[in-house]
C-alpha cells in the first residue's frame, strides 16, 4: 500500500519535472528566435504542468487515510484527476481541429522557423515518449487512475506533436500547404476521441459505476464456494473509488448460528475476496433464514 503511494507520488513528479523542462526550454527557445510556434508550444507545455500538478496532488490526497471528513477515504480524488486531464486532452484536440478548419478555410499563416519548430515537437515528443512509458507502467502496478489519466493526456501530445511535425514535412516536401491542416485534423479526430473516453470512464467511477463482470464473476466464484451448508449470498454490489474498490453483500447463515460463529464466517468470505481481487474493503451484513 505504502509503496504504490510512494510509486505514484514518485511518477507524478516525473512529469512535473518533465513538463517543467519542456516548458522553460521552449519558452527560452521561443523568445530567443521569436518563432511563434515554439512559443505556442510551450504554452502547451504551461498547461500540461498545471495538468500533471493536479495528477500529483490527487495521488498525495488518495494516499490519505480516512478522516472525519471523509469516512470512505479520499481515493476519488484521483478520478476527478483524471476526468480533469479528459478535459484538457478534449479542449486541446478541440483547439487544434478549429486551428486547423481555421487554416483549411482561411488559409495558413507564414509559418516561420519551420526546421526549428519541428525539431522541438520532435524533442518533445520523444521526451513525452520516455515519460508516459513509465507513468503507464507504474498505473499498471498501482491502478492509479491518475497517473493513468497523465499518460493517457502524454500520449495524446505524442499524436499532437507527431501530426505537427509530419505536417510541417510533407508541406516542406510537398509545397501543398493544406497538407499541415488534414495532417492535424486526423490526429485531433484521435485526440478528441480519447479525451471523450477518459473523462467518459472517470465519471463512471464519480457515479458508483460497477465493477468489470469479469471482477463479479471473481468474486461470485468466491462466495460460491462458501455457499455450501446452508449458507447463502444475494444483494452482491461492488464499486470502485481510485485504486481501491469496495465491495458489499448481504450473507444468509442458519438461524441457530450463533453471533460469534457467523462473525467468524463472514470474516473468512472476506479475507477470500481480498485474496482474489487486490485493494478491495469489502462490507458483509448478516442475516439467518
Ligand atoms: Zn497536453
Ligand atoms: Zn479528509
Ligand atoms: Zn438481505
Amino acid at each position: 500500500m505504502r509503496s504504490h503511494a510512494h510509486s505514484n507520488r514518485t511518477a507524478a513528479l516525473l512529469s512535473v519535472a518533465s513538463n517543467t523542462l519542456l516548458t522553460v526550454a521552449k519558452l527560452v527557445l521561443g523568445l530567443v528566435t521569436g518563432s511563434v510556434a515554439v512559443l505556442s508550444e510551450a504554452a502547451h507545455s504551461a498547461s500540461d504542468l498545471a495538468a500533471s500538478a493536479i495528477a500529483f496532488f490527487a495521488v498525495r490526497t488518495a494516499a490519505r487515510p480516512a478522516d472525519r471528513d471523509h469516512p470512505y477515504g479520499h481515493e476519488k480524488a484521483e478520478n476527478l484527476a483524471a476526468a480533469l486531464e479528459g478535459i484538457l486532452v478534449l479542449a486541446a484536440g478541440c483547439a487544434v481541429v478549429f486551428e486547423a478548419l481555421r487554416r483549411l478555410i482561411v488559409g495558413a499563416p507564414a509559418v516561420d522557423h519551420i526546421g526549428l519548430a519541428i525539431a522541438v515537437m520532435a524533442g518533445s515528443a520523444v521526451v513525452n515518449l520516455v515519460v508516459s512509458a513509465r507513468l503507464r507502467r507504474v498505473a499498471r502496478l498501482t491502478g492509479s487512475p491518475a497517473i493513468e489519466g497523465d499518460a493517457a493526456h502524454l500520449t495524446a501530445d505524442i499524436w499532437t506533436s507527431a501530426g505537427a511535425a509530419l505536417g510541417l514535412v510533407l508541406v516542406a516536401i510537398t509545397g501543398w500547404k493544406p497538407l499541415d491542416a488534414v495532417a492535424a485534423l486526423i490526429v485531433a479526430t484521435y485526440v478528441v476521441w480519447m479525451g471523450v473516453r477518459l473523462t467518459w470512464r472517470a465519471a463512471q467511477v464519480l457515479l458508483d459505476g460497477g465493477l468489470p463482470d469479469h471482477e463479479m464473476a471473481l468474486i461470485e466464484e468466491v462466495l460460491a464456494g462458501f455457499s455450501a451448508d446452508g449458507v447463502s449470498f444475494h444483494a452482491l454490489r461492488g464499486r470502485r473509488a481510485g485504486s481501491k474498490r469496495h465491495v458489499d453483500l448481504h450473507m444468509v447463515v442458519p438461524p441457530e448460528t450463533t453471533v460469534r460463529h457467523g462473525h467468524t464466517m463472514s470474516g473468512q468470505v472476506k479475507s477470500a475476496v481480498r485474496s482474489a481481487l487486490p485493494n478491495v474493503e469489502v462490507l458483509i451484513h448478516l442475516e439467518d433464514h
